[in-house]
């Protein structure tokens, strides 16, 4: 019996079942699984997890789970704060599937809406910072700041190891600095800025500003001297506090970086926030991650898209330097959307509520006699108490308001957006200091002179019937799952069910301060603890860390837990990660981030691992390997029948094996990572775990590992746990989201969760089956059945009739279609991962749709059509195109428009046609164009 939700969860009932078991030729799901999966991996009992809940019961668990944390006014501080989430973006941002249910943007013709809103951060970002251009998001603030050392040592021309760190920074910036920088061989120094002269050997400072303890410091003297030594520097700066303060670009910082969380984003217990990382002039092809340009369409009309796309760094596999792939839109754009609702003069009120209830806390400490570590603050003091401060920090904290305790002579206050005079009074009273009055709010150091946010965007949108017209806008713009399919290989688009996503904005969950004491989050701690042990027994590992917020990181923390492993056995040379031609992008990357270098194994002609090339790299490497790093079902959507023999093959020779996880949906209640051969593995919850991909994240990617590894998983500066230090900033990464797949294991059930896998790989070669003999289908394994995604290949029809990929992606628009995955793993081909949760009629509707296309082709080939008009080479094809006075093609408009199968109603129209990449890239623009430009 499946419960109600897996009824729903699936897409496709028995009787539609029955109809594609018999296209592919099985009488049983049974029997199709027996066949697809190797006997020598399959897991043949049930998942030992709770029995599946109803909506109504899980919610209620939530709701039990909520009641144990404590929603506390949190004025701890430490890049962390609490914010008013603009209702109108709270509810058609953050709530509405129009905006969470997107991809990332690689196909921008069916995305510009949520483009506009990444160019509208980015613009933000630079014009606060006062950089020149900055990227559409990073994972964290730590991140951000270890993403900017890299920088830093790429481009720096001095010869030294060492990066210099402001002492007054955030304590999990610096933890997480100190991980990334290890394995490169970089010294980490810490530095007073106030006493201690710039360390010997630097290539790069970190600087915060203002800093965690507050205080505002001139760092343009820092600056200089950096630069005089050949050194970048790159400034951690407070977003709020630079609408009021002196911006880094203008003390000529190289790098800034920083969160966005407090434009809005709720602190959700750590994450998920959008990071961000901006740089000079000069440096922004050294930037990692997805940065969004200005570029033009095929009737010359602006049009945005993510720019200079080769340059994305894990595309650059070995010679990347950096690993983000998702990355943090979904809060990007909450936190842009905040931008544009309050405005610049808004963002400055905003911020001067939170300096002035500072400068009030401060006077009524000072009077009461209390000393001050700083006389410069922007909202953040820090009061010196002599040995009072557990004192002071536990009657506040009995009075609702939590403190931040420094150490035993120390306390941090926090001001924020949300801080009343009730707080103040309460933090006075635990301090036995009387209330201060109101008080002349003096000067702030640094003020800033330099206006930001002139844009247009930033100054119109301020009324809420203007914001709410704004976003509806934008998302009208957008395809995504709540339109229609998204196939994507490997990125695994299934249903982001409703009540998985309830939870999330509630306050027991959304308004928790990462650091608030282990008494306020009990609820959350206990669901944390209950995901990671499900996670266990459905991968088979024997622990779980859930703090990595992307693949990437989760891939990351499993390569320096293997790394560390070997360290302590003393083997310090290996350092070899063995990697299929095959593999994803992020696996290389990340392994040269973990100081490992790559050995590409080769694959054989179905596709597999060749087992006679990894015999011959294992044998040339010697005690130099390490790993080897293979996806599992691989990226060309096939069981590989060795792989158990792989796994014993590098556990022969030393190695260890990690199955990178991202493929868990062809696995789950079938086959366990863990029990047959594998070390460690990342999942990705944003995938098979229905976290919705936000148009490009947030993601959660959990890193899982056998008992010899689990020593070695990320640990928190902050956080009572052992390890290797912080992979991300906060101790459970983007904790906020974690009841997303918490309720989708508790409402599938072990029943439910494997009836998904089976179904997702039915659909697979259901779709497999029926495009075969139109598109060639490029690997399968058993029995010619591919897993839960198959390759079309089209480069023989690409060579006859010169139809290229891209073409046959853009004509899906016209369609009613997001493409699948374009040119990965295998360049030319198309990647289909149908996933359990679409039905048969939409399976069919695709289906119809690409043989539809296919005979289009055929006509291209024919020379029905010429090559260079035709309804595929001209695709999309917008309203305006269609509707234009003059139509001198060599189709009909209603076969531009309306081919077989589109019903007029309902129609998904792009807003622009096909965008020119390359003329984007030659004149770079990435922050948002004027008006004018669009006349
Ligand atoms: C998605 C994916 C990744 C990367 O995950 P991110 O969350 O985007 O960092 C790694 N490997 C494979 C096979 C993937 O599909």
């Amino acid at each position: 019996m499946t419960s109600n939700f897996a009824e729903r969860h699936l897409g496709s009932g028995p009787d539609a079942i029955r109809r594609m078991l018999d296209t592919v030729g099985y009488t049983s799901l049974d029997e199709l699984m027996n066949a697809a999966i190797p006997e020598s991996i399959r897991w043949h009992a049930e998942l030992d997890l709770p029995a599946a809940g109803s909506e109504a019961e899980v919610l209620a668990e939530l709701r039990e789970l909520a009641s144990r944390n404590t929603v506390a006014t949190s004025m701890i501080g430490l890049g962390y704060y609490g914010t008013h989430t603009p209702g109108v973006i709270k509810r058609n941002v953050l709530e509405s599937p129009a905006w969470y249910t997107a991809y990332t943007p690689y196909q921008p013709e069916i995305s510009q809406g949520r483009l506009e809103a990444l160019l509208n951060f980015q613009t933000m970002v630079c014009d606060l910072t006062g950089m020149h251009t900055a990227n559409a998001s990073m994972l964290d603030e730590g991140t951000a700041a270890a993403e900017a050392m890299t920088i830093a040592r790429r481009t720096s021309k001095a010869k030294g190891q060492v990066y210099a760190v402001d002492a007054d920074t955030l304590p999990q910036t610096i933890n997480v600095i100190a991980t990334r920088a290890e394995p490169l061989g970089i010294e980490v120094k810490l530095f007073d800025t106030d006493r201690d002269e710039l360390p010997e050997g630097v290539f790069g400072v970190h600087l915060q500003y203002p800093g965690a303890s507050g205080a505002i410091r001139d760092h343009a003297p820092i600056v200089e001297a950096a630069h005089a030594a050949g050194a970048l520097v790159t400034v951690a700066g407070d977003l709020l506090a630079l609408t009021l303060l002196r911006a880094p670009g203008e003390i000529g910082a190289d790098v800034a970086c920083g969160s966005a969380q407090r434009f809005g984003v709720p602190m959700g217990f750590g994450g998920p926030h959008a990071g961000y990382l901006a740089v000079r002039s000069g440096l922004e092809r050294a930037l990692p991650g997805r940065l969004v340009g200005v570029s033009k369409d095929a009737d010359g009309a602006p049009a945005y898209r993510l720019a200079l796309q080769t340059r994305e760094q894990h595309i650059r596999r070995e010679k990347a330097t950096s690993n983000i792939c998702t990355a943090q839109v979904l809060l990007a754009v909450m936190a842009s959307m905040y931008a544009v609702y309050h405005g610049p003069d808004g963002l400055r009120a905003i911020a001067r509520h939170a300096h002035d209830h500072a400068t009030l806390l401060a006077a009524g400490l000072t009077a009461g006699g209390v000393e001050l570590a700083s006389g410069q603050f922007f909202d953040t003091v820090t009061a010196i108490v002599p040995g009072r401060a557990a004192e002071i920090v536990a009657a506040a904290e009995a009075a609702g308001v939590n403190l931040w305790h420094v150490d035993a002579d120390r306390v941090g206050i926090a001001c924020d957006e949300t801080t009343t005079a009730e707080h103040l009074y309460t933090v006075w009273a635990a301090f036995g200091v009387e209330p201060a009055d109101a008080t002349d709010v003096a000067d702030l150091a640094l003020a800033r002179t330099t206006d930001f946010l002139t844009h247009p965007v930033f100054r119109t949108h301020h009324s809420e019937t203007a914001m709410l017209r704004y976003l509806r806008r934008l998302s009208d713009l957008d395809y995504a799952l709540d339109r229609g399919m998204i196939p994507l290989g490997s990125c695994t688009m299934k249903l982001n069910a409703t009540t998985e996503m309830e939870s999330v904005t509630w306050p027991e969950f959304g308004a928790i301060h990462p650091f608030a004491p282990a008494s306020q989050t009990e609820g959350y701690r206990e669901l944390i603890g209950s995901l990671e042990s499900w996670l266990a027994e459905i991968t088979g590992y024997d622990a779980v860390s859930v703090q990595p917020n992307a693949g990437s990181q989760g891939e990351l923390a499993g390569l320096l837990a293997i790394r560390a492993f070997h360290r302590a056995n003393g083997d310090v040379q290996r350092d070899v990660c063995l990697i299929p031609s095959s593999a994803h992008g992020t696996n290389a990357a990340s392994a040269v981030m973990a100081g490992m270098r790559v050995v590409v194994v080769a694959c054989d002609d179905l596709g597999n691992v060749d087992l006679v090339d990894l015999d011959r790299k294992i044998e040339a490497q010697g005690d130099r390997l390490a790993a080897i790093m293979v996806t599992y079902p691989s990226t060309h959507g096939v069981y590989e029948t060795g792989i158990a023999t792989l796994c014993a093959k590098v556990h022969d020779a030393g190695g260890q094996v990690y199955v990178d996880g991202a493929n868990l949906n062809a696995l789950v209640g079938f086959a366990k990572p863990g029990k047959f051969g594998a070390d460690v593995s990342h999942l990705n919850l944003h995938k098979t775990f229905c976290i919705p991909h936000g148009g490009g994240g947030p993601g959660v990617g959990p890193v899982a590992v056998r008992e010899h590894l689990a020593p070695y998983l990320p640990g928190h500066p902050l956080h009572p746990q052992s390890g290797v230090g912080a992979i991300s900033a906060a101790p459970h990464g983007s904790a906020g989201i974690l009841p997303i797949p918490w309720a989708y294991v508790r409402l599938m059930g072990p029943d439910g969760l494997a009836q998904a896998t089976a179904h997702a790989v039915l659909a697979a070669n259901y779709v497999a089956v029926r495009l075969r003999e139109h598109y060639p289908v490029l690997y399968s394994g058993n029995k010619g059945l591919v897993a839960h995604e198959c390759i079309l290949d089209l480069r023989t029809i690409t060579k006859a009739t010169g139809v290229t990929v891209d073409d046959v992606a853009k004509r899906l628009i016209d369609y009613g279609f997001h493409a699948p995955t374009m040119s990965f793993p295998v360049a030319g081909t198309l990647m289909v991962e149908p996933t359990e949760s679409e039905d048969l009629g939409e399976l069919d509707r695709f289906v119809a749709a690409m043989i539809a296309i296919k005979s289009e082709i055929d006509a291209v080939g024919r020379g029905d059509w010429p090559a260079d008009d035709n309804p595929l080479v001209n695709a999309p094809h917008t309203v305006k195109s269609v509707s234009a006075d003059i139509w001198e093609h060599a189709y009909p408009r209603s076969v531009a428009s309306y081919p077989a199968g589109v019903m007029p109603v309902g129609k998904y129209w792009p807003p622009v046609r096909r965008i020119d990449g390359a003329y984007g890239d030659r004149n770079l623009v990435c922050s948002c164009p004027s008006p004018e430009d669009f006349e």
